[in-house]
């Protein structure tokens, strides 16, 4: 079995009495996962290319049926767990999955198909054979399909190879050098390619210890970093941003932490300064569940040089910007973002159209976000292409506004979006959420947009908001933001 679905056993043979998954006080070493997987998979009762679909927050049992999916050369359905009923029905028929898992917290009211519940997976397990499973799994076989995060429509079904999780798994080994003894910190949710690729598989891989938490909580978050020195952690920025507003941040020992990767959504410079002022250095990277995910990556050592960008491309992968006629982008002009490499998936599930939209037949992938390249090839990521204002004729960037905003002490969360205007077609309009113990007025936050920014990029408008709408991966959902205050 060339699949990741033997890695818990690979790693068994070496190193069967480390710890591989903690989860709320209990541990479980890389000999019980390895049983655990094989019990599963014999009594799971799905076949090869079945696909088996998983709901819940992070357990141990997503873990472990993603584990054992892949030793059976089934594919892995992971669920939002944050989804209604009405939504997680579409992906269950769309992906036509034989069997679903049930996370401890679920009863699958109103969702089709054989169901697996809480009670019946202990069976399972009690009932299955420890002994090994040894299918012919290759690194071309689909192990996940999993859908993305749904922020700009419908969430599609990425197809994700054995292979391009390796891959992907390599290209982020090559530069951050994870070692045997890390301890990771896992509470984004498995359900999103980042937290399962750039961290849960990374980490077995090297035989250290995963630790699993439901979902994030920045009074638990510190608790955990301090009493298990935890090591590597990943999280979107607005987590980040979370923990540094707390009041645990001044004080909390962050001395056991060695690998910061924050990405997904673009990584404010401020932030980043925060942070680097604790010692500690972001590792930023650039992707979509599409490449598994790993796009760009900026290293520790470019932290701060290259803030606000993401980085150069992976080792393994390339990336090009076309630019908006289709000739190559040239440095400082945006373009699209184009990718290539061996974590590239092969296509949307069942979706041939819509694949052929985004895969090149020589295996680029058009990824709907706008990029600058510096002299020196270090992208930045401007935005979605659907997200940017036209104004007056003039590109603008809502996330290069933001970035600015986010930089003022009062603003705690901000977004900007286009509002039709019958001067310029478009202007920007600043939704903020200030840090209630700040305040500020907004003529004051616009004033220090100037001069920060061309006056074009400036908001015509700021409003004040309590809160701003994100998914379940943490990223702010900028279609519901319109609805609410575009008009
Ligand atoms: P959907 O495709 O369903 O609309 P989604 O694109 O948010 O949802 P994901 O695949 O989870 O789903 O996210 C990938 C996207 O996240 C990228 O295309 C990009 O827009 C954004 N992103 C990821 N990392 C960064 C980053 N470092 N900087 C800026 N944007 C980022
Ligand atoms: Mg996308």
């Amino acid at each position: 079995n060339q699949g990741i679905g033997s890695w818990p056993a690979r790693r068994a043979r070496m190193t069967p009495d480390r710890v591989a998954l903690s989860y709320q006080g209990r541990d479980q070493t890389y000999r019980d996962l390895r049983e655990r997987t094989y019990r599963l998979a014999s009594a799971l009762g799905v076949g090869r290319g079945e696909r088996v679909a998983y709901l819940g927050v992070n357990q141990p049992g997503l873990v472990e049926t993603f584990f054992a999916a892949g030793l059976l050369g089934a594919v892995f359905v992971p669920l939002n767990a944050r989804l209604a009923t009405p939504e997680l029905r579409y992906i269950l028929d769309d992906a036509r999955v034989s069997a679903l898992v049930l996370g401890e917290e679920r009863d699958g009211a109103g969702l089709p198909g054989r169901h697996i519940t809480a009670a019946g997976y202990a069976g399972l397990i009690a009932s299955g054979s420890p002994e090994p499973i040894d299918e012919p799994v290759g690194q071309d076989d689909p192990c996940l399909i999993m859908y993305t995060s749904g922020t700009t429509g419908h969430p599609k079904g990425a197809v994700l190879t054995h292979g391009n999780l390796i891959w992907n798994t390599f290209n982020l080994l090559v530069d951050v050098p994870l070692a045997h003894d890390e301890v990771t910190l896992v509470s984004a949710p498995l359900f999103h390619i980042a937290a399962l690729a750039q961290t849960l598989i990374p980490t077995v891989l090297k035989g250290g210890r995963v630790i699993l938490e439901p979902s994030f909580d920045v009074d638990r978050t510190f608790e955990l970093i301090e009493a298990e020195r935890v090591t590597v952690m990943f999280g979107v920025p607005s987590m980040f941003g979370f923990l540094t507003r707390s009041p645990r941040w001044a004080g909390a020992d962050l001395s056991s932490l060695r690998h910061l990767l924050c990405g997904g959504a673009p990584v404010p410079e401020p932030l980043i300064r925060i942070y680097q002022d604790r010692g500690l250095t972001f590792l930023q990277g650039y992707g979509m569940t599409e490449t598994a995910p790993g796009a760009l990556f900026l290293g520790a050592e470019h932290s701060i040089a290259k803030a606000g960008s993401a980085g150069v491309p992976c080792f393994f992968s390339d990336v090009r910007l076309v630019a908006f006629g289709g000739a190559p982008a040239l440095p400082g002009e945006p373009g699209e973002v184009y990718v290539q490499g061996p974590n590239v998936m092969p296509g949307y599930w069942q979706r041939p159209e819509e694949s052929a939209k985004v895969l090149s037949p020589d295996g680029w992938f058009r990824s709907g976000d706008i990029g600058v390249a510096d002299e020196d090839g270090y992208v930045r990521i401007s935005d979605r292409l659907n997200d940017v204002i036209i104004s007056g004729g003039e590109n603008v960037y809502p996330a290069e506004v933001e970035s600015v905003l986010f930089g003022h002490p009062a603003v705690a969360e901000c977004a900007v979006i286009g509002v039709p205007d019958d001067r310029w077609g478009e202007v920007g309009k600043a939704l903020v959420v200030l840090r209630p113990e700040v305040g500020a007025e907004a003529d004051e936050l616009l004033k220090h947009l100037d001069g920060r920014l061309a006056r074009f990029k400036i908001p015509k408008y700021l409003q004040f908001v309590p809160e701003l709408p994100k998914n379940a991966a943490g990223k702010l959902l900028k279609a519901p933001l319109r609805k609410l205050y575009g008009g």
